[in-house]
C-alpha cells in the first residue's frame, strides 16, 4: 500500500520532471536569438526553482507584489520580466531591478519609468503594447497610435528608458488563421518601425508575442520572445491570492 505522503512525493516528481523537459524541449526548438520567458505567475517559488535548476533564467510575472517577494527569496542571476499592466504608482517598486517591462501602453507610464530609472540610476528596457486582438478588455496603442509615439516624441527627454520593441496578444480565438494574421501585421509593422527608428532607437530589436496555445504560430510569424506559462508550469492556482 501507498501511503499518502509517497503518493504526494510521486505527484511533485512528476510535476517536476514535466516542468524541466517542457523548458527542455521548448528550448531546444528555438531559433537562433530567440528567447524563453518562463511565465511564472501564480505558480510557487518551488516551481521557479525547478525551472531554474533546468537551466531556465528568465521569468516573467504580472503582479507588482508577489514578483517583489519572488524576487527576494531566488537566485540573483534570474533576469525578471513584468508582463501584465503596469500601475503608474507601482512602477517604483521594480525599477531597481526589473530586466524588462512588457506591456508599456501609455505615454504617463513611461513618463514614470523615465522618472523611476532615473531615480535608482538605470535605463529600463521597456516594449510598447499593441492592442490587436478583436477583445475590448486587452490594453495597448494601435498601430496608428505607436507609430505616432514613436516618431513624435523627443526620446533624448527620456534618457533613463530604452525602447526595446513591441509586445502584443492575438486574440483569444480557436481560429488560428485569424491568430496568425494579427501576428504577422504585428511583424511586418515592426519590421518597418525597427528600420524607421535604426538612427533614433538602436535598442528597437525585440517583438514579444507568443503564449502557451500560440507561440509556435508566433515564431514562425517572427516573435523574439515567447511568453509561455501554463504549458511549463500547468494551470494557475488563483484560490491562493
Ligand atoms: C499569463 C500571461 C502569459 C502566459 O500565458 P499562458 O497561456 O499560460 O502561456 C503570457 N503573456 C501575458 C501578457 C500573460 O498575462
Amino acid at each position: 500500500m501507498i501511503c499518502q505522503s509517497s503518493l504526494a512525493l510521486q505527484n511533485r516528481m512528476h510535476k517536476m520532471s514535466h516542468i524541466s523537459d517542457e523548458i527542455k524541449r521548448i528550448t531546444s526548438g528555438l531559433p537562433q536569438g530567440v528567447r524563453l520567458v518562463a511565465i511564472s505567475k501564480y505558480h510557487p517559488v518551488g516551481a521557479i526553482e525547478e525551472a531554474y535548476a533546468a537551466g531556465q533564467r528568465v521569468f516573467g510575472e504580472s503582479h507588482v507584489q508577489e514578483i517583489q517577494e519572488k524576487v527576494q527569496v531566488l537566485p540573483k542571476d534570474i533576469e525578471w520580466h513584468f508582463i501584465g499592466h503596469l500601475q503608474t504608482n507601482k512602477v517604483k517598486y521594480i525599477a531597481p531591478y526589473i530586466s524588462l517591462i512588457h506591456a508599456v501602453d501609455s505615454l504617463k507610464l513611461l513618463q514614470e519609468i523615465n522618472k523611476q530609472g532615473a531615480k535608482t540610476g538605470r535605463v529600463i528596457p521597456i516594449l510598447l503594447q499593441l492592442h490587436i486582438a478583436q477583445e475590448e478588455t486587452k490594453f495597448g496603442f494601435t498601430l496608428e497610435e505607436c507609430k505616432q509615439l514613436i516618431e513624435k516624441t523627443n526620446w533624448k527627454t527620456y534618457p533613463n528608458i530604452q525602447i526595446s520593441g513591441l509586445m502584443c496578444m492575438a486574440t483569444n480565438t480557436e481560429d488560428m488563421n485569424q491568430v496568425r494574421q494579427e501576428f504577422n501585421r504585428v511583424y511586418n509593422f515592426f519590421l518597418e518601425l525597427k528600420q524607421t527608428v535604426k538612427d533614433i532607437l538602436p535598442a528597437f530589436k525585440e517583438l514579444s508575442m507568443g503564449m502557451s496555445n500560440d507561440y509556435t504560430i508566433a515564431l514562425e510569424e517572427g516573435s523574439t520572445l515567447i511568453r509561455v506559462g501554463s504549458k511549463i508550469f500547468g494551470e494557475r492556482d488563483y484560490s491562493k491570492h
